[in-house]
């Protein structure tokens, strides 16, 4: 069956710098890596790595970000055949690394924020088994999505990142709902609306109602786009038809593989690359 992504396509523009500037000071960094990113491209990464047949639904700029996250996608194995090109530039995530190893980021949506909900319409429906959405794209058409998945009997999950209000509707048709430890809190006594609510708790592993799922033990080299590997690799084995414990149980393992590897997509793990280990 088909899973469809829908969600951010953007360039990570990474710069180390000796401390992060106050107002008006200017600091000389390191030089800068441009890396494919977006918790909706990395998503449909992870599980295309594993072995699913995604589609991504998304929008970048006629730029040469935009071709990197044409190939990047391609290269894992996506369909980019609703990847739209808008008059807007490709999104863009500037980030500071201090030698902490702390970052903070500037986020530019550029043509994620052009996504409209006539592209959902557009989506071929009668092929997808899974929808899977993030929020850095308008909160109307990820809500529109869903509704739409719910209208075909089409399996939606939501990893709601960053935290966002949703229409009450909208939380109880999500099976799971994915969040962190941070926006379960900000959400409160909302993550008991959706059918199931898996929450990741980083080093700790996920939680699942009452069950507790401990992580890996791995050596985290950068945890970066963790959640999105966790996701892909989630909707991956939920499309495979296994229970929603079993699915937590193999995202634990592929999210572990990828923090130790450095960046987001390039550390999402294929079957082969977990195959070897133990669960
Ligand atoms: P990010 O925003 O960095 O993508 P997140 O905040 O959405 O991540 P986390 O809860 O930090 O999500 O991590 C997602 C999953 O990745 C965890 O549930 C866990 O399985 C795995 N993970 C994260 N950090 C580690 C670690 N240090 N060791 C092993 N597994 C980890």
């Amino acid at each position: 069956m088909t899973i469809l992504v829908l969600g951010s396509a953007n360039a990570d523009l990474v710069v180390t710098v000796p401390h992060r500037p106050r107002a008006g000071e200017t600091v000389l960094g390191g030089d800068v890596r441009t890396l494919p990113g977006g918790k909706g491209a990395n998503t449909a990464v992870a599980a295309a790595r594993l072995g699913a047949r995604v589609v991504f639904a998304g929008a970048v700029g006629r730029d040469g970000h935009g071709e990197l996250l044409r190939t990047s996608l391609a290269d894992a194995g996506v369909d980019t055949a609703h990847l739209r090109t808008s008059d807007r530039p490709t999104g863009t995530a500037h980030i500071t690394v201090t030698p902490d190893g702390e970052n903070s980021i500037v986020v530019s949506p550029g043509a994620n924020a052009d996504l409209r909900e006539s592209d959902i319409d557009a989506l071929p429906w009668q092929d997808v088994a899974t929808l899977v959405c993030s929020l850095e794209i308008p909160v109307p058409v990820v809500c529109h999505a869903i509704r739409t998945a719910a209208g075909h009997g089409v399996r939606a999950v939501l990893n709601l990142s960053p935290v966002t209000d949703l229409p009450d509707d909208v939380l109880p048709l999500l099976d799971p709902l994915v969040v962190n430890e941070q926006e379960a809190e900000a959400l409160g006594t909302s993550v008991d609306v959706p059918r199931a609510t898996v929450i990741t708790l980083g080093a700790d592993g996920a939680r699942l109602g009452d069950r507790r799922f401990p992580a890996s033990r791995v050596r985290a080299v950068d945890t970066t786009g963790a959640g999105d590997a966790f996701t892909g690799a989630l909707v991956r084995e939920l499309d495979q038809g296994v229970t929603l414990p079993e699915a937590v149980g193999f995202a634990i393992r592929a999210a572990a593989w990828s923090v130790t590897r450095e960046g987001a997509q390039p550390s999402y793990p294929d079957l082969a690359d977990l195959s070897g280990e133990r669960g």
